[in-house]
């Protein structure tokens, strides 16, 4: 971005000017350039900075959509264990079980 209307101390008018009259040769009338340059200027210059900002304007709206479906998104509920004994059980006495061997143990005496 160095060319010659660029460094012109009147080139946003010039701008104002071409986007009014949508005339090279008018602008380079007025200004005293060539309509070539001028010509390059907007189809270099001008063009490269209007793409920049696009793009700026589209990574706006990308992280605006990106933030809208991130506060739409709620992750998958974590799966619960099946059951609530968390530990291993190695042995247990049924009361049933308990009476009998208590039983066995108060006839033996
Ligand atoms: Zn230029």
């Amino acid at each position: 971005m160095s060319c010659k209307i660029c460094r012109h101390s009147n080139h946003a008018d010039m701008l104002v000017l071409y986007a009014l009259s949508d005339s090279y040769r008018v602008v380079a009338g007025r200004y005293g350039v060539s309509a070539k340059t001028l010509q390059r200027h907007i189809t270099r210059c001008v063009y490269a900075v209007m793409e920049e900002f696009e793009e700026q304007q589209y990574r706006k709206f990308l992280d605006y959509v990106f933030q809208m479906l991130l506060a739409e998104f709620t992750p998958p509920p974590k799966k619960r264990p099946k059951s609530i004994v968390t530990k291993e059980i190695t042995y247990t006495w049924s009361r049933r079980s308990w009476k009998k061997k208590t039983n066995h143990i108060a006839e033996s005496r």
